[in-house]
């Protein structure tokens, strides 16, 4: 893989946290079986929760789910279909939070988990920019190497779309 194929991003923030194998996975386009139930499931909440919230946004590398302006501060969310990997999401949305920043761009940021009619409010500090930084570094070291590091089997394998890949 060489250097400019590659960028760290929000999904990969998430998967870093739950799973290392996910990430070299995501980061090498090994696309995971779209027809999974909880792929589906994640598109659909995206579709069809919060229609008045602009829909997926990018902004260079920066994808995301929704933004708004309130008060004439921008505000964007995430979604996720449960709060089972809070810290995940919350890293995640921390990652965005980071990266407008170093844009020079103020933002405050939800997380939203329509399911269970949740709403958390994600704020940046100085240790999440630290954690982020060596997450950074770390996701950017698990990509480039030849090969994933091996299966371990977590609690996430049972809903993840590489299920098959990793243990068939
Ligand atoms: S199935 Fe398990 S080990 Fe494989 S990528 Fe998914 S979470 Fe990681």
């Amino acid at each position: 893989m060489r250097d400019s194929d590659f960028q760290v991003n929000g999904t990969l923030i998430w998967y870093y946290y739950i799973c290392k194998r996910q990430v070299w996975l995501m980061a090498h386009a090994l696309v995971p079986d779209q027809d999974d139930e909880n792929i589906r499931q994640g598109r659909d909440i995206q579709e069809f929760r919060y229609p008045r919230d602009q829909k997926e946004i990018s902004l260079g590398h920066v994808k995301i789910d929704m933004m708004r302006s309130e008060k004439g501060q921008l505000v964007i969310g995430e979604i996720k279909k449960s709060s089972r990997f809070l810290t995940s999401a919350t890293r995640q949305v921390q990652f965005y939070l980071w990266q407008f920043e170093q844009m020079g761009i103020e933002a405050r940021a939800e997380l939203f988990i329509p399911e269970e009619r949740k709403r958390f409010e994600v704020t940046l500090d100085e240790e999440a920019r630290q954690e982020l930084h060596a997450a950074e570094k770390e996701i950017t070291d698990i990509a480039h190497q030849p090969s994933p590091p091996p299966a371990e089997k977590i609690n996430w394998c049972k809903s993840c779309a590489y299920a098959e890949f990793c243990w068939a």
